[in-house]
């Protein structure tokens, strides 16, 4: 049992702005506790907290500034942690903070960089190398994905489902039995036998988790997502089986409904916005509290279903994510003292071992029939009928492959039948008996061609005497020669294994490197788990293929404005920026395949090589009757040292593509992420846009669908007219597809239809009131948006004439 209590880190966000100097200082000291100081600008101390103190200090096992790197934090946080959920012990890590002080940044890792990978990925990858180092246990890997909004559970990782909302997801719900064990019901584990399979589950639910979220739930800042790795342990013919699970969590934000400022002690009664950090607050305090007997761990789900984490077995850690700018100190204040509680916490770890029924189930069967055998032949009770044409062929067989096994540890098992033992004795019998009479004739017959010939002469005798012995000697050499081959035979085919158990874990990229922009995948997986790979793979793409692809089904008006949507936003410098990297690294890979292909046929040709100068060595010393040169020649060193220089080259090579497989692995799925995040936004601006059309549409207005305000201009040198420009930055413009007139908003990525949809509106438009006041206030949600080609075609037209208006501007501007 390991006693400790709960680890606490700090980690400070980066600023978004300029560091704000002199709010905080971190001292270092290495022979006392790390200690964070908060300083409050007298202006904020002002009307503060706490009878205007204007310094706070909090104590943290380490606290890592603004420049920590995502390495620095797994390998001094998360890395202790997974060492010891690979020796069985339980561990979770949560990260607590306010919203954007960084939590998802930190268990997940950032959206856009490969080297930004978070506690997540880096543990996964970490776990499973240790797993593939360690060959004295058989290892499972499950995961599981759950997200807490709202007092409800969610299966993240349901590959039935396709979640819109976070209804659609599987409802998990928590069932305790008679020994207070906790169970969550509807919550899928997912084998995982690759570090990829792993990380494909986490990027799948973090897709599901994007997707579900709406302006409603705001569910990446109000639900707590727990990320699970189920592992098991087992010594290969044991039935103890070791469980240890461990829990990445990223909690809801910890603001609080009341912003303090306002003066006194509004920062203790100020509530969370999340009731169930509320109730983790209240187990906090009561597990810090030493004669609490009652721990009210039943109040939420959240902990519920952390019981363990929180003081009981497990070892845990807690990181206290700070955005340390003027604004967010007393939400930071309160992070550290919330930390300082759970700094307290004692909770026992224990190995958690048990005893598999199925296996012992196994080894009792075997016990019980060994027993039954032995049994029936002390109590002498046999059985009498005679044994079946097949049941002798069957014995005959066996001893026949007993004869000729080699091995002389080998047993002939007929069970306790001794009508079976007797059989087996007769057959024996009889098969001596015809060896004997066989060998008596060969010898007599022998004998007597011998003796029908005239004794040997002495001289003849001495000749065949010396042939004898020299073929002796031949033999001795020749048997010499196999031996050596046969255990360079060995060497080679063990080596050959390990070059192919290493090129199953490297596979297809040599082979199969596929071009990233065909939306190929470079597939590295085993060979054994090639096929959940894919099936995993399958449920990935088919995921996002129906986010992404959903541009296929699009009206060419939609497909249009989305590209146009993507031009502009944001995200797509991102994501291109991966695709860059992705094509960097696509041909990096695919170079050092061919190098590794090349490598390896060299060292094949090398192996070669020195087996057939081997083979010619030896050869020589028997032609010229020599023994066998003790000393290998300098040409055969010569290629020995190629070899192991190619082997070195092989393996150096063999190690930077297996990093270029996770880093490309994980770029890909940051893409397809970003993608989806694309495409979801789109979708709510594009409806936002019908919505705005609708709701000023005239035709909406009067009812009546079949008589827009048509304006059919003769003009059809240009698409779109620019008509007047609005002192508001806002345009009119009429397009002539349509013949309607819009007034866009350069500003606002908003295209309105005209409230004055006349040509005669020019003079109007310069005088009109502000264009919010004049838009009907017709509620949004009783519209009908979509599907309707018309509502297509008139958003296309607007964003073909938004785009003729910047360009215009821009010209104007050059
Ligand atoms: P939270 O999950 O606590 O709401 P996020 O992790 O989403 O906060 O962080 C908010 C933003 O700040 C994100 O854009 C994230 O990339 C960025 N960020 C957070 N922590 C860091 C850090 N240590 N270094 C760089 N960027 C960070
Ligand atoms: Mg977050």
């Amino acid at each position: 049992m390991v006693k400790q209590t709960i680890q606490i880190f700090a980690r400070v966000k980066p600023p978004v702005r300029k560091h704000q100097q002199g709010i905080y200082s971190i001292d270092e000291d290495e022979k006392l506790i790390p200690s964070l100081e908060i300083i409050l600008p007298r202006d904020l101390a002002d009307g503060f907290v706490n009878n205007k103190r204007e310094s706070y200090k909090f104590k943290f096992q380490r606290i890592f500034d603004q420049d920590a790197n995502q390495e620095t934090i797994f390998e001094n946080i998360a890395k202790p942690v997974a060492g010891s959920v690979l020796a069985g012990y339980n561990g979770t890590i949560f990260a607590y903070g306010q919203t954007g002080s960084g939590k998802t940044f930190t268990i997940t890792g950032g959206a856009e960089r490969y080297s930004d990978r978070g506690i997540i990925p880096r543990t996964l990858s970490y776990i499973f190398e240790q797993l593939q180092k360690d060959s004295s246990k058989i290892y499972t890997t499950h995961i599981s994905y759950l997200e807490i909004y709202n007092e409800c559970g969610y299966d993240l990782l349901d590959p039935r489902h396709e979640a819109s909302s976070l209804e659609d997801l599987p409802k998990v719900t928590i069932l305790e039995d008679p020994d207070q064990n906790i169970h969550l019901k509807n919550l899928t584990l997912h084998l995982a036998t690759t570090e990829e399979e792993a990380l494909n589950l986490l990027f799948l639910g973090d897709t599901n988790r994007m997707i579900a979220e709406t302006p409603m739930n705001q569910a990446s800042t109000r639900s707590h997502c727990i990320f699970t790795i189920h592992l098991s342990s087992k010594e290969p013919g044991s039935a103890t089986v070791r469980h240890a699970k461990l829990h990445l969590v990223d909690l809801a934000g910890s603001e609080r409904v009341a912003k303090t400022g306002v003066g006194g002690h509004l920062l203790t009664e100020a509530k969370y916005i999340n009731l169930s950090l509320h109730y983790l607050e209240q187990v906090i305090i009561a597990l810090s509290e030493k004669h609490r007997s009652h721990i009210p761990y039943r109040n939420s789900m959240m902990t519920s279903v952390l019981r363990d984490s929180l003081g009981g077995n497990c070892m845990t850690t807690m990181i206290a994510t700070l955005s340390l700018e003027k604004r967010n100190l007393d939400e930071s204040i309160s992070t550290c003292r919330f930390a300082q509680r759970v700094a307290l916490i004692k909770n026992e770890a224990v190995l958690n071992e048990e005893i598999d029924p199925r296996l012992v189930i196994k080894r009792l069967q075997k016990e019980i029939q060994e027993l039954k055998d032995e049994l029936a032949m002390v109590t002498g009770e046999q059985r009498t009928e005679a044994l079946t044409e097949a049941e002798l062929l069957q014995l005959e067989k066996l001893i026949t492959s007993f004869l000729e096994d080699q091995d002389p540890e080998s047993r002939l098992e007929v069970g306790a039948d001794m009508r079976k033992v007797h059989h087996c004795f007769h057959h024996l019998k009889k098969l001596l008996n015809d060896k004997k009479i066989l060998e008596n004739n060969t010898v007599s017959s022998e004998s007597k061609d011998q003796d029908c010939q005239e004794p040997l002469k002495e001289e003849e005798y001495r000749k065949l005497r010396d042939i004898l012995k020299q073929r002796d000697n031949e033999i001795n050499i020749l048997v010499n020669m196999l031996k050596k081959e046969k255990k360079k035979a060995q060497e080679a085919l063990h080596l050959a294994g390990m070059d192919r158990r290493e090129f199953r874990h490297s596979q297809s990229p040599p082979f199969r490197l596929g071009n990233p922009e065909e939306g190929q995948r470079m597939r590295l997986s085993s060979a054994p788990s090639q096929a959940q790979d894919f099936s995993i793979l399958g449920k990935r793409s088919s995921l996002l293929h129906k986010k992404i692809g959903m541009r296929e089904e699009m009206s060419l008006g939609r497909q249009e404005a989305f590209e146009i949507f993507k031009r502009d936003h944001a995200d797509s410098v991102t994501i291109d920026d991966n695709k860059q990297i992705l094509k960097q690294r696509f041909s990096e890979a695919k170079a050092l395949g061919e190098s590794i292909n090349e490598a390896r046929s060299k060292i094949g040709h090398l192996k070669e090589e020195i087996t057939q100068r081997h083979i010619q060595q030896v050869a020589l010393g028997i032609s010229e009757n020599m023994a066998v040169p003790l000393m290998p020649d300098q040409q055969e060193e010569k290629l020995r040292s190629q070899l192991e220089e190619e082997k070195r080259r092989y393996k150096t090579m063999f190690t930077r593509l297996k990093a270029l497989k996770v880093e490309i692995e994980h770029l890909q799925l940051l893409m397809d992420k970003a993608k989806v995040k694309l495409q979801k936004e789109f979708e709510v601006w594009w409806a936002e846009e019908a919505t705005n059309l609708q709701v000023n549409s005239p035709a909406v207005n009067s009812l009546d669908h079949t008589k827009p305000f048509l304006q059919t201009s003769d003009s059809q040198h240009e698409r779109s007219q620019l008509l007047s420009n609005k002192s508001s930055g806002g345009w009119e413009v009429q397009d002539q597809g349509t013949g309607r007139f819009y007034v866009c908003d350069v500003n606002a990525r908003k295209i309105l239809p005209s409230p004055c949809p006349s040509p005669h509106s020019q003079k109007q438009s310069s005088t009109s009131t502000p264009l919010e006041d004049s838009i009907p206030k017709t509620p949004v949600s009783s519209i009908p948006l979509t599907g309707d080609s018309q509502t297509d075609s008139d958003i296309i037209a607007f964003i073909k004439a938004r785009q003729s208006i910047l360009q215009k501007q821009c010209l104007g501007s050059n």
